[in-house]
């Protein structure tokens, strides 16, 4: 019987990635849906070829371009929040979930709901709702697999090793497009500076996050929720080659390496043929070539958000959902150049104090209600943050 598999976030990078690996083994694959935002030639034209059952994009208003781009393919057309809820919830064996922001963590709730195999990719999802999430798979008996390169390789260091016998684990960092920039020349940078990554080639938002370390911040949490370590069992540390993703360190010493190049597809396709390894186009690395690695710490001054990442995890509760709606808010505003580069750790920070302030809220137990509304609430709460900064 083939494969049922559904991607949402299929017209961006991961989501492209995924779609190429699948298509490897088109006969032994069903695809039922597939979901995109904006890009409606992308999505109709990659949903024929596959056949999938249905094609969603993420608003209203593409509904009519949409079914046009689909008419007389047998592919249903369907739009908005509430169907990319309902795609999530038909049958399927195998779910890439590659939204990107908070918007990928309802249709990844329905997946595992309905006992799919969850391949996350949006890393929103763990950081905004760690607890129920894993508590949604738990029930519904559905596997979580990581696609993050830094939580694929944690997660393949630590096949057949008792969790407990972890003493520490290392995430890696390239330090993103400023890395070796004079900190005083960080404040005029623009957007277009921002999404040059040195190493990986991903959508414009993860690499501007790569460049101000939100991106890292949000591995560091996600990490914490995956693997259900203490936060100070995890380090990070820039490694400007990023080929040796991530490492864990355990009890009797032994530091166990995932080394790589640079290519998403390998960890897409390990979660895509987990528990197997199948052959996969990427590069094999040749050792005596690369010569060198090189490590050294970040430097706090030049990455605020690696302590706000901390501090959201010594609160804990809903912190994770204000601190990535906030970042979201943030990053908005400085692709729109409405905001500097600097200022966007310095709203998240502002959104943080004031959800502290708020009695209550940071104890409230996490429904997929209040996550949403809490959502909602800080990226009001950043976009005051910035009037009164411009004001
Ligand atoms: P892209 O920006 O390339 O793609 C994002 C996808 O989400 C597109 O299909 C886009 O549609 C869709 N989308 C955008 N906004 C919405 C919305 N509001 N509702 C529903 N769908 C939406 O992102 P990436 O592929 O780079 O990243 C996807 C996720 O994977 C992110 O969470 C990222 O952090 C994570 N990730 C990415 C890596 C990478 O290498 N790119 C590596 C590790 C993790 P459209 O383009 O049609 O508008």
């Amino acid at each position: 019987m083939a494969r049922r598999i559904s991607i949402f976030g299929a017209t961006g990078s991961v989501g492209q990635n995924t779609i190429a690996l699948s298509a490897r083994d088109a006969a032994a694959v069903e695809v039922v849906a597939l979901t995109g935002g904006r890009n409606i030639a992308r999505l109709a034209e990659d949903a024929r070829r596959l056949g999938a059952a249905v094609a969603v994009t993420a608003y209203d208003a593409l509904l009519k371009p949409l079914r046009a781009a689909l008419a007389g393919s047998g592919v249903e057309a369907q739009a908005g929040q509430a169907a990319l809820n309902e795609a999530a919830a038909r049958p399927a064996d195998w779910v890439m979930s590659a939204i990107v922001g908070a918007a990928g963590l309802e249709p990844g709730l329905r997946a595992l709901q309905q006992g799919a195999t969850l391949a996350l990719a949006n890393k929103e999802t763990l950081v905004c709702a760690g607890a129920l999430v894993l508590e949604t798979a738990r029930q519904h008996r559905a596997q979580l697999l990581p696609v993050d390169s830094e939580h694929s390789a944690v997660f393949q260091a630590l096949v057949g090793e008792d969790i407990g016998a972890v003493e520490r684990i290392v995430i890696t960092a390239s330090g993103g497009a400023f890395r070796d920039w004079p900190l005083e020349r960080l404040k005029s940078a623009t957007p277009q500076q921002a999404a040059c990554h040195p190493n990986w080639d991903m959508g414009q938002r993860i690499t501007i996050d790569s460049a101000s370390m939100f991106n890292k911040a949000l591995e560091l949490i996600e990490t914490r929720e995956f693997f259900q370590v203490d936060p100070e069992r995890i380090e990070v540390i820039l490694h400007p080659e990023s080929l040796v993703h991530a490492l864990v360190g355990f009890s009797d010493g032994a530091l166990m390496a995932h080394v790589g190049p640079p290519d998403m597809r390998h960890a897409i396709g390990y979660a895509l043929n987990y528990p197997d390894r199948r052959t996969l186009p990427v590069e094999r690395l040749d050792l005596t070539r690369v010569g060198q690695l090189t490590f050294r710490a970040p430097d706090a001054a030049r990455y605020p958000a690696l302590r706000l990442a901390r501090e959201v995890m010594a609160r804990g509760g809903l912190a994770g959902a204000v601190f990535n709606a906030a970042k979201e808010r943030g990053l908005d505003a400085f692709i729109a150049g409405r905001i500097g580069f600097l200022d966007m750790a310095a709203v998240v920070e502002r959104v943080l104090d004031r959800f502290d302030a708020q009695s209550g809220l940071i104890d409230a137990p996490m429904t997929l209600d209040n996550v949403l509304q809490t959502d909602h609430l800080a990226r009001a709460w950043a976009d005051e943050a910035m009037k009164e900064q411009a004001g």
